[in-house]
């Protein structure tokens, strides 16, 4: 299987990739957060480690999960409980703290794979993925005349491109990853702003606010009252030009 590690430290990715190859995986190896984005689409699992240069590794969890299935797990030294809780909230599959014993680890990889084995497909087959969902083979996912672009952090309305704020791309890219689901407001704060609480809930309502006036597509963000939300189908509003 191929896996993607994230990884700034040579020594620890040499290890890293020298025991996945002997268990037959292909490695893509990886030491700042921008190209793990870059790359994530090709992975059948991730190595992740939290301590990168370029952005916080939760950061980059949050996004690499809004973006992808594959099963992860956090290989970091942080080991404060607190740590290792928004880690798995923000989404990782486990959590492996530094230094660890390469066999345990290579045996966590193989329970974690087991058990997301269908959320990822199965063996790490990519599902069909009929309605076009970026998250797969990173294409575009399309809605009305809306395209969002998951793997190049891009929005085109009717292929103009609109400029979203870093935090609404993300709640946009969380619904277009899955548009066929209704997806709560705890998820979504949980997975974009690694917090259920309180203090974030406002602001994922500005957040989508947001995003349907720069867009101009209302319907983009489908609300589901006391609920959450889903992607949409936007039509384009009448522009007001007579035509009918
Ligand atoms: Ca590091």
């Amino acid at each position: 299987m191929h896996a993607l590690l994230v990884e700034d430290d040579d020594r620890m990715a040499r290890a890293l990739g020298t025991a996945l190859a002997q268990r037959g995986h292909t490695v893509r190896r990886v030491g700042r957060a921008l190209d793990a984005l870059r790359h994530v689409h090709e992975a059948g699992f991730v190595l992740l480690d939290l301590g990168l240069p370029d952005l916080d590794g939760l950061e980059l969890l949050r996004r690499l999960r809004t973006v992808c299935d594959a099963p992860l797990i956090v290989v970091t030294a942080r080991c404060e409980e607190r740590d290792i809780v928004q880690g798995l909230r923000a989404g990782a599959d486990d959590y492996v703290v530094k230094p660890f014993r390469m066999a345990e680890l290579m045996a966590r990889i193989d329970t974690v794979r087991r058990r997301t084995d269908t959320r990822s497909g199965g063996a790490g087959a990519r599902p069909a993925d009929p309605g076009g969902v970026g998250g797969a083979g990173g294409r575009p996912v399309r809605t009305g005349d809306v395209e969002v672009d998951l793997a190049g952090r891009t929005v085109t309305v009717a292929g103009v491109e609109v400029r979203l704020t870093r935090r609404e791309f993300d709640v946009l890219a969380f619904l277009a990853a899955r548009p066929d689901e209704v997806h709560s407001r705890e998820v979504i704060l949980d997975r974009i702003w690694g917090d259920v609480l309180l203090a974030a809930s406002r602001s994922l309502d500005v957040h989508v606010a947001g995003i349907r006036a720069k867009t101009g597509r209302a319907d983009l963000v489908r609300t589901v009252r006391g609920f959450g939300y889903q992607l949409g189908s936007p039509t384009t509003p009448v522009e007001g030009d007579g035509a009918r």
